[in-house]
């Protein structure tokens, strides 16, 4: 499996490179997102989550652990585990029921649900270079490698 490195000048940059995976993606996939606070996970979402048809806002769903978008050819979940205690309450929140064939889930803070989160086809990884952001991306399954290859 590959590893490639870009970067990402400023916001736009990072809005654009969302808008270019969802140019790649197709159900299913899993996304992970990691990276510090205000490193650009929820900005990179937006990007992939609009240019997938999802016309409004894209908040951080920070609180309700997940935000539901159902697009016209696909479902996607957005998911922020910063706030999760116990990655048990993945159970309780019936976590196998979003990542089936049908759905494309982007998950920010994915390390808080270790153990109980389905595995990634994809990890992006982004952090700070000076104002700009360095963006590490590292493909997981065949899927996620056939994905990174087009990016290149
Ligand atoms: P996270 O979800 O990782 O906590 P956000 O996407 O909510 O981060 O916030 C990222 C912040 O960094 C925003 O203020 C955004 O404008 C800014 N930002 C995003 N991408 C870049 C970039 N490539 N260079 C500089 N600033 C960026
Ligand atoms: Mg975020």
């Amino acid at each position: 499996m590959s590893e490639a490195n870009f970067f990402l000048q400023d916001e736009n940059d990072t809005v654009n490179f969302g808008q270019q995976l969802a140019g790649l993606v197709a159900a299913p996939m899993v996304i992970y997102l990691t990276g510090d606070l205000g490193a650009g996970k929820t900005t990179m979402s937006r990007g992939l989550i609009q240019h997938l048809g999802h016309q409004g806002a894209v908040k951080s769903p920070t609180y309700t652990l997940v935000e539901p978008y159902e697009l016209d050819d696909v479902e996607v979940y957005h998911f922020d585990l910063y706030r999760l205690a116990d990655p048990e309450e993945l159970e309780f929140m019936g976590i196998r029921d979003y990542f089936n064939d049908r759905s494309i889930c982007i998950v920010e803070w994915p390390d808080r649900g270790e153990g109980l989160l389905p595995a990634a086809d994809l990890h992006l990884h982004l952090q700070y270079q000076d104002h700009s952001r360095a963006l590490h991306i590292k493909a997981l399954s065949e899927k996620g490698e056939a994905l990174l290859q087009q990016l290149k």
